[in-house]
């Protein structure tokens, strides 16, 4: 396996940063996930721009431009073999000294890892996942906003351990105004009288890319969407819920803490819409 570090495309053992970097003292530094299908790297300039958006959040400046980097990211896939599979995008803030100041830093870490894929069971396509709803709540927007992909994830890891302790491989995040926000990795959509409803990036959610495709491939398939405030009532009487997300794509999702969601079974419009989104990675450029 070849890792690109810093310009370099270097070996697993020589792939390696400094115990000073703040990516791993802090969590300072952002990131991406990114699917390739068919060897074409999926959505790549959204991904781009979202990372550079996250580090410019965080005052962070990455030392190459969005297009060095976007071939940085195809040559990596390619050097790698990887027709289909997981590119992991990493800029940390660099080494610095022990206290947070980021004038105390410096080089930045690009990272680049182009590896296989682990998705989700093929049985949860088939018949649907179980969620329950974590009480850890997403990060307060004023305080972390979620719309930065940071290396900071304990908000999301602390949410998952409960759906893991419950059984669950998902969990629903709320907000700090207990309306429904993200899954821990995914966002949530639901079905309601023939309408798609999910969070509004004001919930304090990440506003993923393949929300972002999803919505579109609902719209142009006529499907009325609407990104409203949504409570966990809202989900409990849907017709149908999935999530989206890089490595999830489109999963139906058939209980909510307990209650059967619509008929118990993965619902018409999810399916289709999981179809359409098959045909988008196929055609993509
Ligand atoms: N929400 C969170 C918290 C995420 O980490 C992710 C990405 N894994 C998503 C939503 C989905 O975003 P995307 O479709 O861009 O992968």
């Amino acid at each position: 396996m070849k890792i690109y570090l810093n310009g370099q495309l270097v070996g697993k053992e020589q792939a390696v940063v400094s115990v000073f970097d703040h990516g791993l003292l802090y969590g300072d530094g952002v990131f991406e996930g990114i699917r390739v299908y068919g060897g074409n790297v999926f959505l790549l300039k959204d991904h781009i721009e979202r990372l550079y958006e996250s580090a410019k959040a965080i005052r962070l400046e990455i030392p190459i431009s969005p297009p060095a980097m976007i071939q940085a990211t195809k040559e990596t896939v390619a050097a790698n073999g990887i027709t289909d599979g997981y590119v992991r995008l990493v800029v940390t803030r660099g080494a610095g000294s022990l206290g947070l100041d980021i004038r105390r830093t410096s080089n930045p870490q690009i990272i680049i890892i182009a590896d296989t894929i682990t998705l989700y069971p093929a049985e949860i396509y088939e018949n649907g996942m179980h969620l329950i709803t974590a009480s850890t709540i997403r990060n307060h927007p004023a305080a972390l906003p979620a719309r930065i992909k940071s290396l900071n994830y304990l908000n999301n890891i602390l949410a998952k351990i409960e759906g893991t302790d419950a059984g669950t491989v998902e969990a629903l995040m709320l907000n700090h105004k207990g309306e429904v926000a993200e899954c821990t990795g995914d966002n949530i959509f639901i079905l309601k009288n023939g309408v798609l409803k999910t969070p509004s990036p004001d919930a304090g959610i990440l506003e993923g890319i393949t929300r972002n495709a999803v919505l579109q491939l609902a719209r142009e398939a006529g499907i009325a969407t609407q990104e409203t405030t949504l409570i966990r009532h809202d989900l409990y009487v849907a017709d149908e819920m999935f999530l989206t997300g890089t490595a999830a794509e489109v999963v139906p999702v058939v209980s909510l803490d307990g209650r059967v969601i619509g008929d118990g079974k993965p619902g018409p419009i999810t399916r289709r819409l999981l179809e359409l989104f098959h045909e988008l990675t196929r055609k993509a450029e």
